[in-house]
């Protein structure tokens, strides 16, 4: 029950439901698209006693140095970059600021667009897939509301290519198109590159999953000079030191070890195909993946029962209980060794269930 001081219009509101970060029981952990592997040693580095020491200060309100890596790293002005604490943040003051004639985004996808639409009172159209969960981006050709398309989707991980991206923004120069990149590292491509032909795109990224900094809460949209000074208008009207000063120091020092990341990010896409072979070898539907997670469907068991076993047995998933993916689970790619169990978990359980099945007939 909400208190009597609620207003009116939040007393209905069903907030972002996230994964469990359970506490106590360790878990093999698949449900939140956290990387496996650890922050870049330089990460580690950085946070001295010295720097913990100036915690005292406020952090920089202008993320100067963050922002010229982020820049050099995109290959854009640092005027164009923008810091947020999570790309959630950022996301959040799109839908406050950049949706004047309302939101427009798929059925299946990362559910914060919808919470967003309804904390701020934005009128929301949601556009169904393809029955292949495939995005038909002739579909949102007339439409005047902003478009949110997260590329690769969540929770399908299926990609568009940046050039058809591109036709969207060509076909609408006066909506705007939000792509919400939180997974465009394990794609392997990004609209940034499209930023200079249209001034009506802004790109969303994340530290949370390709950098491994997910804890550290660090997003950023790029996008034309205009727009992101309309963004810094928001975050200085709500927010200024957003961004902490142990996540900008961790952000810099992840973005100074590329080698690092290229190699998490490879190995995590090999793991990723590995996987996704494995499961279809065992009858499991699995989408065509471009992200660092796998969306797939047994043969044999319901999703719910799925995420309920796989939980019994010490690994969480992430189960939607929702049309269209009830009988889906996501599942973030791990370590080989945390995958390699995953699927021995799974050809227990499916041989055991069928097995029970068996005694019932
Ligand atoms: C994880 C995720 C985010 C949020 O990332 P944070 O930077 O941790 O807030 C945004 N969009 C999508 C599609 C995501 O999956």
């Amino acid at each position: 029950m909400p208190s009597r001081f609620l207003k009116e219009k939040y007393r209905s509101l069903a907030p972002y439901v996230p994964g469990e970060q359970p506490q106590e029981r360790q878990f093999i952990k698949l449900n939140t698209n956290e990387s496996p592997f650890p922050p870049s040693p330089k990460v580690a580095q950085a946070v001295t006693k010295a720097q913990v020491d100036q915690l005292r200060l406020y952090s920089d309100p202008d993320c100067t140095g963050l922002r010229r890596a982020l820049a050099d790293t995109l290959g854009v002005g640092p005027q164009q970059v923008i810091c947020t604490n999570g790309s959630d943040e950022i996301l959040a003051f799109c839908f406050l600021s950049l949706c004047e004639q309302g939101a427009a985004f798929p059925d299946c996808t990362y559910g914060f667009y919808k919470v967003f639409a309804r904390l701020f009172g934005i009128p929301a159209v949601t556009i169904p897939l393809k029955e292949d969960f495939s995005v038909d981006l002739a579909d949102y050709r007339d439409l005047k509301q902003t478009v949110f398309l997260a590329n690769p989707n969540a929770p399908t991980g299926m990609a568009l290519p940046p050039e058809m991206v591109g036709e969207l923004c060509r076909a609408n120069p006066d909506r705007l198109v939000i792509v919400d990149e939180a997974y465009a590292d394990f794609a392997l491509d990004s609209c940034v590159r499209l930023l200079p032909q249209y001034d009506n795109l802004l790109v969303v990224g994340t530290f949370s999953k390709s950098r491994s900094l997910a804890g550290a809460r660090l997003g950023f949209a790029v996008g034309s000079e205009e727009l992101i000074a309309d963004l810094h208008r928001i975050r200085f009207s709500f927010n200024p030191y957003n961004v902490n000063r142990l996540t900008l120091l961790a952000g810099q020092a992840a973005l100074a070890d590329p080698e690092y990341f290229t190699a998490c990010r490879d190995k995590i896409i090999a793991t990723r195909e590995k996987t996704a072979a494995a499961l279809r070898d065992m009858g499991y539907t699995v989408l065509d993946s471009r992200a660092n997670f796998l969306f797939a469907k047994s043969g044999k068991l319901g999703g719910k029962e799925l995420y309920l076993l796989l939980k019994e047995n010490g690994i969480l998933v992430r189960h939607f209980d929702e049309p269209r993916i009830r009988d889906f689970l996501r599942i973030t790619i791990g370590t080989p060794e945390e995958m390699e169990t995953l699927l021995q978990v799974l050809r227990r359980v499916e041989t055991m269930e069928g097995k029970q099945n068996e005694n019932i007939h």
